[in-house]
């Protein structure tokens, strides 16, 4: 008799949890996970995923604009949200039954149900049945931040927005982080009016300012407003059902069909009884953990969003696959936290690896700057005045390139090949001895002088 029901218990399954459960599976371990919503987590079922499906789709907007400029007329171009959001929802699900086949095809058990921590080495499911596992993997993700604002059961989160009945008119988004700009962006393309709304004078707070200046000044120009400095203090339903969303410091309040907030995500572990396995929760909720994932209970570990290091799906699977081969395949390893890219997929989107140029001097790098601010020969020709910018940092005393930041049209796309160069330690004399490739965007990257 097994001492234990499971080698592994994963709760949560997540992009971290499933390529955690998938791997130790494949390494021989007796794996089961527990899953309280839906199989695939927050970047397939209600984040990166149907997201982008959004963003291409309100992309046609500017490709139908942009046509005239190529000959094209185009008759009555008429959008209809009702499909689009069901397309989408059929491809969430045709996704989420591949992650179950990937489950079960490992042989990994799958409990359709909550899991909550009992002890060091036992979970009790939402049914009630305990279980007993050497190794429990806490990851359950995180949650969106609802803040505490009167009326703020009328406003939805990222998990709301892709269920929406009708496309709303007018559209607040409160904060200005990643997927307030994001949403910014498909409800503007889409037809709504947009106004986003911050606590602080700052989008994209920590991205590369000559970037974020840039993206501020092309969404202003596409129609998004901002109110800077004024969060949002209390959002009234009115008798026609429309929202009255009142803001600091502004006597006038706007009026919205939706309001939505996007103002950061907390690990979600309130009520996962870690406590129970003697793990004291850190300042946001997460799970603290060390470089193997190792909580402060030799039983348990933790990967992905609950552990509060970086919010982005391919470090969860990342952290997933490298504690699979340290705990069940004998081979412990680390991941490597530098030079991760990152991309905001705005219109335009931004992308960005390494080190924005005041990361560079505070860490008292020799810094050289070299940018292009660029017409894309696609905008010149449809009449769009939007400009690219792409900036490198070099430390002048290595020549080394160590930081590559982006706005512009596909610069997630030209990004992320770019990102090997820097991760690889290249220098500006290797981008410099790298020949164009003419006529493309991406040739700016080695025509900086
Ligand atoms: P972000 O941390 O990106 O942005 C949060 C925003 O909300 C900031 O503008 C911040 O203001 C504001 N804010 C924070 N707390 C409060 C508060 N209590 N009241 C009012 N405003 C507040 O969070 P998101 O929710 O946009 O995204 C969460 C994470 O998800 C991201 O950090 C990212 O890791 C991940 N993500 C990644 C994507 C990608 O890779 N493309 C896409 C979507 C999400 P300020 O900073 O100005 O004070």
């Amino acid at each position: 008799m097994a001492e234990y029901d499971y080698d592994l218990f994963v709760i949560g399954a997540g992009s971290g949890g499933v390529r955690a459960a998938r791997i130790a599976a494949g390494h021989g371990a007796r794996v089961a996970v527990a899953e309280e919503f839906r199989v695939g987590g927050t970047c397939v079922i209600r984040g990166c995923v149907p997201k982008k499906l959004l963003v291409y789709a309100s992309h046609f907007a500017e490709e139908l604009h942009d046509a005239a400029g190529f000959g094209w007329t185009i008759g009555e171009a008429k959008f209809d949200w009702a499909k689009l959001r069901d397309f989408v929802a059929s491809d969430v699900d045709r996704l989420e039954r591949a992650y179950t086949n990937t489950l079960d095809s490992n042989k990994v058990e799958h409990f359709a149900e909550r899991a909550t921590v009992t002890g060091p080495n036992t979970v009790r499911l939402a049914s009630g049945r305990e279980i007993t596992a050497k190794i429990i993997l806490i990851a359950v993700g995180a949650w969106p931040v609802m803040p505490a604002f009167a009326g703020n059961e009328h406003a939805i989160t990222s998990n709301e927005v892709f269920h929406l009945s009708t496309f709303p008119k007018r559209v607040v988004i409160q904060g200005a982080g990643y997927i307030a700009l994001e949403f910014a962006g498909i409800f503007n393309a889409l037809g709504a009016e947009v106004t986003v709304v911050n606590r602080s004078d700052q989008i994209l707070r920590g991205y590369e300012e000559d970037l974020r200046t840039r993206l501020l000044k092309i969404t202003q120009e596409r129609g998004i407003a901002y109110r800077f400095n004024s969060p949002i203090e209390r959002v009234e339903k009115q008798g026609d059902g429309r929202l009255a969303v009142h803001t600091a410091g502004h006597p006038d309040p706007i009026i919205a069909d939706v309001v939505m907030v996007a103002t950061g995500r907390r690990p979600k572990t309130d009520g996962l009884g870690l406590e129970n396995a003697g793990i004291t929760l850190g300042k946001n909720g997460e799970v603290p953990v060390d470089a193997h994932n190792a909580s402060a209970c030799p039983s348990i570990y933790a990967v992905g969003d609950v552990t509060d290091r970086v919010q982005l799906t391919p470090v969860a699977i990342r952290e997933g696959h490298a504690f699979a081969d340290t705990v069940f395949g004998g081979t412990p390893r680390t991941i490597a936290y530098d030079h991760i890219p990152s991309a905001v997929f705005s219109q335009p989107p931004l992308a960005g690896v390494g080190m924005t140029e005041a990361e560079a001097r505070s860490a008292g790098v020799n810094v050289k700057v070299f940018t292009s601010d660029f017409r894309p020969m696609k905008n010149m020709f449809a009449s769009r005045p939007e400009r690219g910018f792409y900036k490198l940092i070099v430390d002048a005393d290595s020549d080394r390139v160590v930081g590559v930041h982006m706005i512009g049209p596909e610069a997630p796309e030209i990004l992320q090949a770019v990102a090997i160069a820097v991760k690889a330690g290249l220098t500006k004399a290797d981008f410099d001895a790298t020949v164009a490739l003419h006529p493309s965007m991406a040739e700016e990257l080695v025509l900086m002088r």
